[in-house]
């Protein structure tokens, strides 16, 4: 454990188990350990194990023999455990949110609102378990019956990004358990430790072994693609970059595996000149600044009308400008640092590129000196439209204003994009919004609002961004197959 550590984060370093996750059992990797590192201060926090194509094929196979039972425990016994999982998150939401912190980088008050915010998945789908539906109609002939039900639909693998540690799983997790499913679990290799502990919540909550089994390797590549080809797998459920997410879905079409992704995004963050500026940038704040700029529903680049630009820009400055960077844990801190070297110079690297072609820097514009991967809160302005930050995901704390004229060269400026995940709309004019929702290519909106994330509603994109949704009734969909059966009765 780093020398910085203080009592507390030793506490929650040492609860968190350390092993893969298989069949009920924690067991050590096959292909030895690997170095979890604290992003704030480059030091390694633990090591955990790092699993083999072997132990990833143990852990399918104690979910497809889980599976056979699981199913058949009742809607309302799964409900249950995921109910007490949810409690047990929330009585313990200030050390999980601290473990995040120590392996993400987020400040403390972020952290723990992820941790509400992936409790609140269990709940959702605790309440969700008993409410699981078909069909009973006559035939329009009038002789026959149609009958429709919804059935688990098995095995699932699961593949979750750093970002969001606790809460990617929980949306997968949550709805997996309500349907009677059983699941591999594969975690980021920078933040597995969250993972682990909520593998051991949902143990003690009283999940039957080998429902989720989590491996943890340093090799995802390699273990992933042998059971993404195995007949025993029935769902491969995805968070995280698009590159990868093509890769996965050309391995899944083998077996026309069933499919969720849930892939990058180029948000765009539209200012009208009808806007609540003060509220926009309190919004931009949130769409921008929430997770360090490191979340797929991130504002990449903001459109505002050309009589409102400087004063947006001026403004959103003044509050970026004045953010405190430093290790989460520090009290005041608003800003921790991103999660390691390569995403700092890809910052970097896009700032400098937008820079070179003519953007004026109106706060940060640099990396922070010291330990740790910090880059300083940034507002660019004068964007020039071959930037590259406009087309690619920033994924970190640099907002790029922008100007447009029209209402129509404000929604072609928007749809521009591969990406089609989230968008948000400053205007207090109604007729404008409806006109401008229904023209943007994205599976979500915040209308004058900067956060859309809710247990209770479909989280997912259009276009590259993938397909699938998680949240809301929509979310258990995914882990439901739906069988008709056709009655010869009532004739
Ligand atoms: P990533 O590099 O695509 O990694 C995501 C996960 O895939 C990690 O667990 C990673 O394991 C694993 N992985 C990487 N290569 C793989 C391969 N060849 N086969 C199987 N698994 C593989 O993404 P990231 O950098 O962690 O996350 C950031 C991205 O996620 C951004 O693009 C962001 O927009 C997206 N995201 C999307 C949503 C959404 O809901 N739409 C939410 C959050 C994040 P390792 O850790 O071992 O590399």
């Amino acid at each position: 454990m780093a020398a910085t550590a203080s009592a507390s984060e030793q506490a929650i370093l040492d609860a968190v188990p350390k092993q893969l996750l298989i069949g009920g059992r924690w067991v050590d990797g096959s292909a030895g350990t690997l170095g979890v590192e604290d992003p704030a201060t480059g030091e390694t926090l633990c090591e955990i194990a790092d699993a083999s194509v072997e132990d990833a094929k143990a852990a399918l196979g104690a979910a497809d023999e889980a599976f056979r039972t699981f199913r058949g425990v009742a809607p309302r016994e799964r409900g249950d455990i995921l109910r007490r999982a949810y409690e047990a998150i929330v009585a313990r939401a200030d050390e999980l949110a601290l473990l995040m912190t120590m392996e993400m980088g987020k400040p403390l008050a972020e952290a723990k609102a992820e941790v509400t915010y992936g409790a609140a998945f269990l709940r959702w789908y605790a309440e969700e378990a008993v409410r699981i539906n078909g069909r009973f109609t006559v035939n329009e002939a009038g002789a026959g019956r149609v009958l429709t039900m919804k059935q688990p639909v098995g095995p699932c693998l699961f593949i979750t990004p750093w970002n969001f540690p606790l809460a990617m799983g929980t949306r997968k997790i949550g709805p997996a358990i309500a349907a009677g499913c059983s699941m591999v679990v594969k975690p980021a290799k920078q933040t597995p430790l969250s993972m682990l502990m909520l593998a051991r919540i949902l143990e003690e909550a009283g999940l039957p072994d080998g429902v989720l089994n989590v491996v943890t390797a340093s090799s995802s590549g390699s273990i992933m693609e042998p059971l993404i080809k195995d007949p025993r797998l029935r769902k491969l459920s995805f968070t995280g970059s698009t590159e990868v997410g093509r890769t996965l879905i050309a391995q899944s079409a083998d077996q026309v595996l069933k499919v969720s992704m849930e892939l990058g995004g180029n948000a765009p963050f539209l200012v009208f000149e009808d806007a609540d500026l003060d509220a926009a940038v309190d919004g931009a704040m949130i769409a921008k600044m929430r997770n360090g700029g490191e979340a797929c529903t991130s504002a990449n680049r903001f459109h505002v009308h050309e009589s409102v630009a400087d004063e947006f820009a001026r403004r959103l400055a003044e509050r970026i400008g004045a953010m405190k960077v430093g290790r989460g844990t520090e009290d005041g801190v608003t800003m921790g640092p991103l999660i390691d070297e390569a995403q700092r110079s890809k910052v970097a690297e896009l700032v400098e590129d937008a820079v070179g072609k003519g953007a004026k820097v109106l706060c940060g514009g640099r990396r922070v000196d010291g330990a740790g991967y910090f880059y300083a809160p940034t507002v660019l302005s004068n964007i020039p439209d071959d930037a590259n930050l406009l087309r690619e995901e920033i994924f970190g704390p640099v907002a790029p204003v922008t100007t447009f004229a029209t209402e129509d060269e404000a929604i072609a400026r928007a749809n521009d994009t591969e990406y089609g995940l989230v968008a948000y709309v400053y205007t207090q004019d109604v007729n404008r919004a409806f006109r401008v929702i229904e023209r943007l290519d994205t599976g979500m909106i915040g209308l004058n609002q900067g956060l859309v994330s809710n247990a209770g509603a479909p989280f997912g994109g259009w276009k590259q961004s993938g397909f699938g949704r998680e949240g809301g009734p929509e979310g258990i969909e995914e882990y439901l197959e739906l069988k008709y059966v056709a009655m010869n009765v009532g004739s």
